[in-house]
């Protein structure tokens, strides 16, 4: 039995990661300049700092499937007269999915990497896709309140209306080690990163595993985080996963890592 339980690990780590025909696009899907990030330290190491957010929304082209990592503010936000939360919002997923030809119905994966409201306002938009989201988060958005915005974000899939997968551990989205989500717990239960390997190189996806730069080399731990200690074995697993892939870190809610990639409608390949 433990033979057959190391002989499939050894597979598995030997295997190489088919990446041909996989390619990464990212957008903004939403935007909130000068906010003040002082909540982002437990440990007051951000006091009178302001930092400008946008939140990174991304589409990973596969030979088997498209995935949209993350959907951002709710499109009913654009047009706004005053921000929402401090956000604002230009263009819809649908609408960013035109400069590409492609259509909502040929996404077949919406990964959430956690449950709050600002990584899942897009993904009403693609009601057909399967909902992928660690087990942790699934659970703790179906104990809140249908109105509460997470929740509400969701409900066609808390409700049984589109098919969800939540995720325990970690999930290789396409089964050749390409596209992977990583189970990196503690801003939120079920809260997960994204590996994605392409030719050029492995990148990981952030999640909220950081906000932005100077907080991931000060391995911050904002004070709402749901486990302090989860967030700090979870960075160390991040910090030891880029190192030994030497993966290009994207943090999702800083602009200055969005502008390092392709401009969309280019992809990285
Ligand atoms: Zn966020």
């Amino acid at each position: 039995m433990m033979r057959t339980i190391f002989g499939a690990l050894f597979l598995v780590a030997a295997t190489p990661v088919v990446a041909q025909g996989v390619s990464l696009h990212a957008f903004e899907c939403g935007s909130a300049p000068g906010r003040d990030v002082a909540m982002f330290s437990d440990s007051y190491g951000l006091t009178g700092v302001k930092k400008d957010f946008i939140a990174g929304c991304y589409l990973i082209r596969h030979p088997k499937g498209m995935l949209l990592w993350d959907a951002g503010m709710t499109p009913d936000m654009i047009g706004a007269a005053e921000p929402v939360m401090g956000w604002t919002l230009k263009q819809s997923i649908p609408d960013r999915l035109k400069a590409l030809g492609l259509t909502p119905a040929q996404v077949t994966h919406v990964g959430i990497s956690h449950h709050h409201a600002d990584h899942s306002g897009g993904a009403r938009d693609f009601p057909h896709a399967e909902l992928l989201i660690g087990r942790g988060d699934w659970e703790a958005l179906k104990a809140m309140k249908p109105d509460d915005r997470p929740a509400a974000q969701l409900a066609h899939w808390l409700t049984g209306g589109g098919k969800a997968t939540p995720v325990a551990g970690d999930k290789d989205v396409f089964g050749d080690g390409s596209v992977v989500m990583l189970a990196m717990p503690g801003h939120t239960p079920g809260h997960t990163v994204l590996l994605v390997r392409l030719a050029s190189g492995p990148v990981l996806l952030s999640g909220d595993q950081f906000h932005f730069r100077e907080n991931r080399e000060a391995r911050g731990v904002p004070g709402f985080n749901w486990n302090r200690a989860d967030t700090l074995a979870s960075h160390q697993r991040f910090e030891d996963i880029a190192k030994n892939l030497k993966a290009r870190v994207i943090i999702q809610h800083d602009p200055r890592d969005m502008a390092q990639l392709p401009a969309f409608p280019a992809a990285l390949k």
